[in-house]
C-alpha cells in the first residue's frame, strides 16, 4: 500500500474543479453524512467532483495512490460505516435531459427520483421506479429496482439503454448492448465494483397516471386484514401491485396515523391503454372484496399522476437511524401470516417501525426482457424489517433482536436468491451465495475483475 500524504490530498484538489474534504475540515461532516443516520462514516477522503472529466482524475489519483473508492449519491444504500479509503460522492453529476418524443431521459449520477419525476410527467411520460423518491436513480438502477409498479412493467434496470461510466483505469466507457456488453449487462443488477456510472440513458413509459394509493387500517383490524390481503393478492392480474406494510408510526405523523398502529395496503393497478374512467372503475373492481372487509382509517386511493408514485409506499424522506434487514421469499401461506402477525400485529408489542410483505411475480419473471445481471426479482413476495432505533424507546439491540426474530420465522419461505437492494450490507455467504445465481456471479467476478482488476472499488467481499 503506498498511501498518501497531504501534499498529494493537495495536488488532487488542484486537478479537479470540484472539492476535496479530509477528516476535520469544513465541510466533510456534511458531506459524509446520508440517509441512514446509523451508519458514522470517516473515510479518509470525501471527493466531489464537479464533472465526469474530475471522475476520471480522481479515479486515476486513486489508482496511483492506492486508495480505495466507494462511490455513493444519497446514502441510502450506507449499511456499513467506512473508516478509510475515499467517499467519492455523485451529488454534483445533475444533468437531466428528456427527449419526449424518443420517450428516454439521460440522468446525471447524482440525481433522485424526486429530481426526475415531475419532469418526466411534465412531458407525458412516466419512470419504472422504486418506492422512494429520494433514492437516485443510478443506485436503483445498479441494483435491478423492485418498485411499485413491478408486477406490470418490470424492474427499473430493465429500462435502462445505456451507461457512461469512468472505471478503474480512468477512461470514459459507454455501456449499451452494442459497446461493451458485458459491462452493460453486469451494470444492471451487479450493483458493486464495475466503476463509476456518472450517467444513464433510460426509456420511459407513456404514462401519465395510474390508480392507486394506500389504506390504512387501525390495529383492531390489522391481523384479519393481512391475512385477507394474502387470500386477495396470490391470483391478482400482472396489472395489479400491491404490498402491505405493519406500521409503528411516530407520534409526529399527521392527523390520526400520530403514535398508531397499522396496516398500509398499497395499492396500483397499470394500465397504459386506459382512460382515466377505465382505471378507476378498474381499479375499484380489484379493490372491491379488500374494501368489503373493513373501513380504512385513511383513504389515499384514486387517480395517482406519475409525479406522485412515493405516495404509493409513503417512505420516510427524512434522515432516520434505521436499521434494516431484508430476504426474498418462495411463497407465502397463512402460517407465514401468523407468525408475522405474532410479532408486528395489532396485539404485537414490538420495537420494529414496518414489516413490508410486497408481492413480486407478474413482469419481474418474463424471460423476454434483455439478458442482465438482476438478481432475486423470480421470488414470489418480499419481506423487509425496518426498525428507527431511538434509544430509550427502541434501541439498537432491541431492534436488531426483533429483527432477528422476524428472519428465524420465516426461514422455512425464504427463496434461494435475495435481490441485492434487499439485503443490507451482505455478508459474505449472502454475497457469494444468494444475491446471484452461481453462474451470474461468477460471470460478474470475471466481469469486475477485467475493468477493475486491482479492485479499486471495494465491495468487502
Ligand atoms: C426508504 C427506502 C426505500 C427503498 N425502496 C426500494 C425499492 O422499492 N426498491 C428497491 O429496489 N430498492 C429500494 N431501496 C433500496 C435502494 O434502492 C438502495 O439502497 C440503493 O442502493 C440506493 O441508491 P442510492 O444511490 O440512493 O444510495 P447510495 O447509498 O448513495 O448508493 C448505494 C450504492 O450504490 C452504488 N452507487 C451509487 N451511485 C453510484 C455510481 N454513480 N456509480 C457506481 N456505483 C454507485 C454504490 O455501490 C453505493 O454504495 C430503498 C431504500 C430506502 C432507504
Amino acid at each position: 500500500m503506498k498511501g498518501f500524504k497531504s501534499r498529494d490530498v493537495t495536488s488532487l484538489g488542484h486537478q479537479i474543479r470540484g472539492e476535496v474534504f479530509t477528516r476535520g475540515t469544513h465541510g466533510y461532516r456534511r458531506e459524509v453524512s446520508g440517509f441512514n443516520l446509523l451508519t458514522a462514516s470517516s473515510p479518509d477522503l470525501v471527493v466531489v467532483p464537479e464533472d465526469e472529466a474530475d471522475v476520471q482524475a480522481i479515479l486515476r489519483w486513486a489508482a496511483e495512490h492506492d486508495c480505495t473508492v466507494h462511490p455513493q449519491a444519497t446514502g441510502h444504500g450506507a449499511y456499513r460505516p467506512l473508516e478509510a479509503g475515499m467517499l467519492l460522492k455523485t451529488t454534483r453529476l445533475n444533468r437531466l435531459a428528456i427527449d419526449q418524443e424518443a420517450q428516454r431521459f439521460t440522468v446525471g449520477a447524482g440525481l433522485t427520483w424526486q429530481d426526475v419525476v415531475p419532469e418526466l410527467h411534465a412531458a407525458g411520460l412516466m419512470a419504472v421506479s422504486g418506492s422512494a423518491a429520494t433514492v437516485s436513480v443510478v443506485g436503483l438502477l445498479l441494483g435491478g429496482g423492485i418498485g411499485p409498479l413491478s408486477r406490470t412493467l418490470g424492474v427499473a434496470s430493465d429500462y435502462a439503454e445505456s451507461f457512461r461510466v469512468v472505471n478503474a483505469a480512468g477512461e470514459v466507457l459507454v455501456a449499451d448492448a452494442e459497446h461493451h456488453p458485458d459491462l452493460f449487462w453486469a451494470l444492471r443488477g451487479g450493483k458493486v465494483g464495475l466503476g463509476v456510472v456518472t450517467e444513464a440513458t433510460v426509456r420511459a413509459v407513456p404514462l401519465s397516471h395510474v390508480y392507486g394509493g394506500g389504506l390504512f387500517f387501525g390495529a383492531e383490524d390489522m391481523d384479519r386484514l393481512a391475512h385477507a390481503w394474502l387470500d386477495w393478492v396470490t391470483d391478482l392480474p400482472d396489472a395489479v401491485n400491491s404490498s402491505i406494510a405493519f406500521l409503528r408510526l411516530p407520534p409526529e405523523a399527521p392527523g390520526p396515523l400520530g403514535g398508531a398502529t397499522v396496516l398500509h395496503l398499497r395499492f396500483a393497478y397499470v394500465d397504459i391503454e386506459a382512460s382515466h374512467d377505465e382505471l378507476r372503475d378498474q381499479g375499484e373492481a380489484y379493490l372491491a372484496p379488500l374494501r368489503a372487509l373493513g373501513t380504512p382509517i385513511i383513504d389515499t386511493i384514486g387517480l395517482l399522476p406519475g409525479d406522485r408514485l412515493a405516495e404509493i409506499h409513503a417512505d420516510p424522506t427524512d434522515p432516520v437511524p434505521v436499521w434494516e434487514w431484508g430476504d426474498m421469499l418462495e411463497s407465502a401461506d397463512h402460517d407465514l401470516i401468523e407468525h408475522l402477525v405474532g410479532q408486528v400485529g395489532g396485539k404485537a408489542q414490538s420495537v420494529l417501525t414496518a414489516v413490508e410483505l410486497r408481492r413480486l411475480g407478474g413482469a419481474l419473471v418474463r424471460d423476454d426482457l434483455s439478458p442482465s445481471a438482476v438478481g432475486g426479482t423470480r421470488a414470489a413476495f418480499s419481506l423487509l424489517v425496518l426498525g428507527v432505533a431511538i434509544k430509550p424507546v427502541a434501541p439498537l439491540v432491541a431492534v436488531e433482536t426483533a429483527g432477528h426474530m422476524i428472519r428465524d420465522l420465516v426461514q422455512p419461505w425464504s427463496a434461494s436468491e435475495i435481490n441485492y437492494h434487499w439485503a443490507g450490507y451482505p455478508t459474505p455467504e449472502v454475497f457469494i451465495n444468494r444475491l446471484w445465481p452461481a453462474e451470474t456471479a461468477e460471470r460478474l467476478s470475471e466481469v469486475r475483475s477485467r475493468y477493475d482488476p486491482n479492485r479499486l472499488f471495494e465491495f468487502g467481499n
